[in-house]
């Protein structure tokens, strides 16, 4: 396969417009994988994947198609060309766009799906963006148009005044009938440029992702920029300077399939005897050890939005999460790790992530694929944080803050769909910067809005007071002064560092309140009275009491009826995995994260 032959796209779009099915669609239409496979949405592989119906990881898979040079599909085989096609399945929510970028920096050409009767949404124009500053060749396609309220011409008109998209440019598509498919592998090829590596170069390629393999050790996904790589070869890291033999390389097809050889511009993988999360840094330079080579570009750091310390539960240990978690951030590097210590909580790693739903997802794949139990404390922001003396530092943990910093945040917001949207965004101390009209129907807003103000509970009230119709995305902007101050929980006198929060003093108040009624809610009364309170500084503003247990209240409740007694006693060893005891106090998991929603 010389580069001419070869195509890199991914997929790119809104939540939901049908990314996934699509991807499936032109894998069967290959016979990459067998119509009927069994599981829709071949390429979300995670169980975390399966259970929201979400695309968290991007995939890649190689698909061979006959078509001639100029890409229209024709019957004579025979002067038919066949071409490689590398497809990249991204993820659509917001908290993923780092996956996104990522998978962009390995293709010449993006296909930008839209849903035929929602239009265009926020995750769209944020998509679009990063395909375009990519200077990836952009292939419009309006999917969804079996459904009744489907209205291609709407969208054409939506993508003409948005983007500069011609109308003519469009495909027309329904991933679920497979009306018009047989059009996007033709358009691929012919709008989508090869790649631009240079065969006759020394060998660079770019580290994409990697995972850890129980048997092969860490598999790296890459792309081969310039040169040809081949089993056996010795490479070496522009990063590290380690130098590693490759044991295996093959391409995804759409399971790793041995090839022995990757050429310019294909995209593959390979096991190279790295060894742990350390050596395999996505965005890395990979080239022969013989060549010192000018490093690609690489990434930008991912941009961390909420942190939030994660602890073993009780009967676990730090072992295993240390282990769990360097497993993990293998296959996530857009997670940061530090270690950190709490009082009430032990020793346990401060994560940074790129939002709520990431950060989700992050936990739920640690205890369902490396069977961690994990107990999260109250995510925040980060703020950066000024001395009197006036050096700053950034802060990640409430519980590492004096009693009352001067800080702030960032956030610009894109909104669709007016009202209620601005009493909304004014409530969470928001300033309008823009608001312009995509058609008669739809607006468009920008706001600049405090950071935590929107990571917390911000989407969904968002989708409830426009009964699902707005969608946003965000990306942060600058540090801003605010008037914050530290909250802290106190069980019993004893402040608890795991709960500490940094609130706007206006807020405060309310906000104390809250946290003290929920925490109220989650605490099972005792032998002893517990005392709840949340304090800025020396002043409790709110308090609570959990009444001490009378004695006879166990004897009484379980009488004679033993399976009752051992159906509730088996709940509570259940949930005892989620139980976190602070002093003598024990919160459940769920404590910590209905604390959060408060705001
Ligand atoms: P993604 O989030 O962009 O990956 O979207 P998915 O591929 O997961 O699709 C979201 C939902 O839309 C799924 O329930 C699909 O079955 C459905 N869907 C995808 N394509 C079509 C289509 O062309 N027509 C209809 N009616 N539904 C579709
Ligand atoms: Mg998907």
């Amino acid at each position: 396969y010389p580069p001419d032959k070869i195509r890199n796209f991914s997929i790119i779009a809104h939540v939901d417009h049908g990314k996934s099915t699509l991807a499936d669609r032109l894998l069967e239409l290959t016979g990459t994988i067998k119509r009927g496979h069994g599981q829709p949405q071949y390429l979300d592989k995670l169980q975390v994947e399966r259970e929201r119906g979400i695309t968290v990881k991007a995939q890649t898979a190689t698909m061979f198609h006959k078509c001639n040079n100029n890409g229209s599909d024709i019957n004579d085989v025979d002067k038919a060309a066949k071409f490689l096609l590398n497809l990249i399945d991204t993820p659509g929510h917001v908290d993923f766009s780092y996956e996104v970028s990522r998978s962009l920096a390995a293709c010449q050409g993006a296909l930008l799906v839209v849903d035929a009767a929602q239009g265009v949404q926020a995750q769209t124009v944020a998509n679009f963006y990063l395909a375009f500053e990519s200077n990836l060749a952009i292939i419009p396609v309006i999917n969804k148009i079996d459904q009744p309220t489907a209205d291609p011409d709407r969208v054409k008109a939506q993508l003409k005044s948005m983007f500069d998209l011609e109308p003519s440019d469009c495909l027309l598509t329904s991933a679920k009938t497979g009306l018009g498919l047989e059009q996007v592998l033709p358009s691929v090829i012919k709008r989508i440029p090869p790649p631009p590596g240079n065969s006759n170069s020394p060998l660079r390629m770019l580290l994409l992702d990697s995972y850890y393999d129980e048997y092969k050790g860490v598999i790296c996904h890459v792309a081969v920029v310039d040169g040809v790589l081949r089993k056996g070869d010795k490479i070496s890291s522009a990063a590290t300077g380690h130098a590693y033999e490759v044991a295996d390389v093959g391409i995804m097809h759409p399971e790793l399939t041995p090839t022995g050889v990757l050429l310019t511009g294909q995209v593959g993988y390979i096991v190279s005897g790295m060894r742990s999360t350390k050596e395999a840094r996505v965005g890395d330079t990979l080239h022969h050890n013989r060549f010192s080579v000018e490093p690609l570009p690489g990434f930008k750091p991912a941009r961390h939005m909420v942190f939030s310390g994660l602890y073993p539960a009780d009967g676990s240990d730090f072992d295993a999460l240390n282990h769990a978690i360097e497993r993990l951030t293998c296959n996530d590097a857009s997670v940061s790790v530090t270690k950190e210590s709490s009082s009430a909580l032990g020793l346990g790693f401060r994560c940074g992530f790129l939002g709520l739903l990431h950060m989700d997802v992050f936990h739920q794949r640690l205890e369902q694929e490396y069977g961690a139990h994990v107990i999260s404390t109250v995510p925040t922001v980060p703020y950066i944080f000024e001395y009197s003396d006036g050096s700053k530092a950034q802060v990640q943990n409430p519980a590492a803050l004096p009693s009352n910093p001067k800080t702030e945040l960032q956030l610009a917001g894109n909104l669709q769909y007016v009202g209620p949207v601005i009493t909304l965004c004014s409530a969470r101390r928001g300033q309008q910067l823009e608001y312009s009209f995509m058609d008669s129907q739809r607006a468009f807003m920008k706001y600049r809005l405090p950071l935590r103000e929107i990571v917390v509970d911000f989407y969904n009230e968002l989708k409830s007071i426009t009964s699902g119709y707005a969608s946003f995305d965000y990306e942060d902007s600058e540090y801003q002064e605010s008037d914050l101050v530290k909250l802290d929980v106190l069980l019993n006198g004893q402040p608890v560092d795991a709960m500490a929060t940094i609130v706007h003093k206006l807020k405060a108040q309310r906000v104390g309140r809250e946290l003290v009624e929920k925490l109220k809610k989650f605490i099972d009364r005792q032998m002893f009275e517990i005392t709840i309170q949340a304090a800025i500084g020396a002043k409790v503003i709110a308090r609570e009491t959990v009444s001490a247990m009378r004695k006879n209240v166990l004897a009484k409740c379980y009488g004679g009826d033993v399976t009752r007694k051992k159906k509730l006693l088996e709940k509570q060893k259940e949930g005892k995995k989620r139980m976190k005891r602070i002093g003598s106090v024990d919160i459940p998991q769920e404590a910590f994260h209905e604390l959060l929603k408060v705001s």
